[in-house]
C-alpha cells in the first residue's frame, strides 16, 4: 500500500538522522539504503511502521504516495547520477527528487537539463547542521521550481530548525539555486572559522592568555555582537583538557592536535567560483588558502628551521581591540560572501531573497548567529543594497571598529603571527573605500606593453592607445 509521505535514499550520517527528523514530525517515511547491512543496522535500532523498510527502488516508489518525494542524501558526484538512473523509470511525471547532499552547483543545473524533458521535478536543496542538525532541525536551502516548493514546504518547515524569524527553510531561487546557496554558506564557515583561529592564536600567542582566560573571552563574546554558534564551540574548545597522552588532564586537547585542516571542496569552489564570476573574495580565499598551507606540514617544519624566530608579544593590543578586528572582517567576509550570492543570482536567474537568506541561517546551521538578524534587516531594508557593509547601521560599526582592527594587523604582522584573514579582510575594506586606487597604473602597463588601450578620466567614452616610450619624460 502506498502509504509514506515522503521517502529518503541514503542511510550514512545525514540520511538516517533526516529520515528519523522526518519520522519523528509524525510522516511516514521510506527508506531505502543501497548497503543492505546499513539498512539492517537502521532498523534494528529505530524500527517503525512509520519507517518503511525498502530493499528495492520498486519498493520504494511503491510504498510512496503520489505525487511521490524522494530526498537523496547520498555522497555528491557520481552517486547521485547512479540513484536518479535507477530512480527514473521508477517514477511518473509531477513525482520530485530533492537531493540534499552537498552537490556543485554546476552538477545541479546538468541534472536539472536531463530531468526536465521527463517531467519529473528536481529540487537542489543544501541542508546544513551537521549530523546533530539533520536529526533536530537543520537549516535547509532548496532551489528548483516554485511549485515543487510550494507542494514541499509544509514537509520541509516541519522539518527545519526555528529561529525567531520562523523555521529556517525558504525557496532559494530556481535551478541550481539552493546548492549555489550551501556552497556560499561553507565559504562564509570558512571565513569564519580562519578568523577566529587566527584572533585565538593572537590572545594566545600574542597577549599570553591561558585556556581558561580564553574561554572567559570566548564565552564573553558569545553574549555580544559576535554571538554564534561556532564562537560558542570555540570557548567549550580552548579550554577542554587532554584526556589521554602523557599529561592527561593538564594541558588543552586542542595542543595534541595535528596543525592540518581539512577540507572536503566548498570553500574552494566558492573561491573558484568568485573568481569566474570576477568577484573579489579576499577572507574566504584568504581562509581556504590558509588551510591549504596548513597541509603542507613537511614544508613548513623545514621553513620553522630556516627562519626559526618565534613571534613576539603583541604591542599596544587589547582583548577589546581583537573582539573590534574579529567583528570587523567578519563583516567583510559576509559582504564578500552575499555580494558572490548577488551576482550569481543576478547571472543565473535565480531571483534569491539575500533577507531571506540571512533569515534561514539563523538557525539550524554551522553559520547560525546573532548578528545575522542584523543581515537580514538591512537587506530587507533595501533589496537593492549592492554591498552589506554599506548599510547605515553596519558602516557606523566598522568606522567605530577601524582603529581597533588596523592596531590587531599591524601589531601582528610586526612581531611575525599570520593573519591572512584579518589582513586581507581589511585590505579588501581598504581598497573597496578607494574611490581611486592604483588601477591606472596597471592600465598604462597594459596600454605600454600590449596596447590594450586605456580611458582618460576627462573623456571616459573615449578609448585611447599611446606610445609610451615616445612621451616627453617629467623633470
Ligand atoms: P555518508 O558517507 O555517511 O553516507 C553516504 C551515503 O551515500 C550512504 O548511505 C551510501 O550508501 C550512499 N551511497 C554512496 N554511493 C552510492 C551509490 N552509488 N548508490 C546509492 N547510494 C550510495 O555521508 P553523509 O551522510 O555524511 O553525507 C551525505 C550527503 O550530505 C553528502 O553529499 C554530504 O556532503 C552532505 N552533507 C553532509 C554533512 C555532514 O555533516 N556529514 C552536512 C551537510 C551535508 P552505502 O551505505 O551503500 O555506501
Amino acid at each position: 500500500m502506498s502509504t509514506a509521505d515522503l521517502a529518503v535514499v541514503g542511510l550514512g550520517v545525514m540520511g538516517a538522522n533526516l529520515a528519523r527528523n522526518f519520522h519523528s514530525r509524525g510522516l511516514t517515511v521510506a527508506v531505502y539504503n543501497r548497503n543492505p547491512a546499513v539498512a539492517d543496522a537502521f532498523h534494528a535500532e529505530h524500527g517503525d511502521p512509520r519507517l518503511i523498510d525498502c530493499r528495492s527502488y520498486e519498493a520504494l516508489a511503491a510504498a510512496l504516495k503520489p505525487p511521490r518525494i524522494v530526498v537523496l542524501m547520498v555522497t555528491a558526484g557520481r552517486a547521485v547520477d547512479a540513484v536518479i538512473d535507477e530512480l527514473r523509470p521508477r517514477l511518473e511525471p509531477g513525482d520530485v527528487i530533492i537531493d540534499g547532499g552537498n552537490s556543485h552547483w554546476p552538477d545541479t543545473e546538468r541534472r536539472h537539463e536531463l530531468l526536465a524533458p521527463t517531467g519529473l521535478r528536481f529540487v537542489g536543496m543544501g541542508v546544513s547542521g551537521g549530523e546533530e542538525g539533520a536529526l533536530r532541525g537543520p537549516s535547509m536551502m532548496p532551489g528548483g521550481d516554485r511549485e515543487s516548493w510550494e507542494r514541499l514546504r509544509p514537509l520541509l518547515e516541519s522539518a527545519a530548525a526555528v529561529s525567531d524569524g520562523g523555521p529556517c527553510v525558504t525557496w532559494c531561487g530556481h535551478r541550481s539555486a539552493g546548492h549555489a546557496v550551501k556552497m556560499i554558506h561553507n565559504g562564509i564557515e570558512y571565513g569564519d572559522m580562519q578568523l577566529i583561529a587566527e584572533t585565538w592564536s593572537l590572545l594566545r600567542n600574542g597577549l599570553g592568555l591561558g585556556p581558561s582566560r580564553l574561554r572567559e573571552v570566548f564565552a564573553g563574546w558569545n553574549g555580544g555582537r559576535l554571538g554564534s554558534f561556532l564562537i560558542e564551540i570555540t570557548a567549550e574548545i580552548v579550554a577542554a583538557a587532554d584526556p589521554q597522552g602523557s599529561a592527561k588532564g593538564t594541558t588543552p586537547l586542542v595542543d595534541a592536535i595535528l596543525d592540518v585542516a581539512g577540507q572536503k571542496g566548498t570553500g574552494r569552489w566558492t573561491a573558484i567560483d568568485a573568481i569566474e564570476a570576477g568577484v573579489p573574495l579576499g577572507t574566504i580565499t584568504a581562509a581556504v588558502d590558509a588551510r591549504a598551507l596548513s597541509a603542507r606540514l613537511d614544508d613548513r617544519r623545514r621553513a620553522a628551521e630556516i627562519f626559526a624566530e618565534p613571534p613576539a608579544p603583541l604591542a599596544g593590543v587589547s582583548e577589546d581591540d581583537l573582539e573590534a578586528a574579529l567583528y570587523a572582517a567578519k563583516l567583510m567576509s559576509y559582504t564578500q560572501g552575499f555580494d558572490l550570492l548577488r551576482t550569481a543570482s543576478r547571472e543565473r536567474g535565480y531571483e534569491t531573497d539575500l533577507a531571506e537568506v540571512a533569515r534561514i541561517w539563523k538557525a539550524g546551521c554551522i553559520i547560525r548567529a546573532r548578528f545575522l538578524d542584523r543581515v537580514h534587516a538591512a537587506y530587507r531594508r533595501d533589496p537593492s543594497l549592492p554591498l552589506l557593509c554599506l548599510d547605515p547601521g553596519f558602516a557606523d560599526e566598522l568606522r567605530a571598529a577601524l582603529p581597533a582592527w588596523r592596531r590587531v594587523v599591524a601589531a601582528a604582522t610586526a612581531a611575525g603571527h599570520p593573519v591572512p584573514a584579518l589582513s586581507a579582510s581589511l585590505a579588501w575594506f581598504d581598497t573597496m573605500r578607494q574611490a581611486r586606487g592604483s588601477a591606472a597604473l596597471i592600465q598604462a602597463q597594459r596600454d605600454y606593453f600590449g596596447a590594450h588601450t586605456y580611458r582618460r578620466v576627462d573623456a571616459p567614452d573615449e578609448i585611447v592607445h599611446t606610445e609610451w616610450s615616445e612621451l616627453q619624460q617629467l623633470p
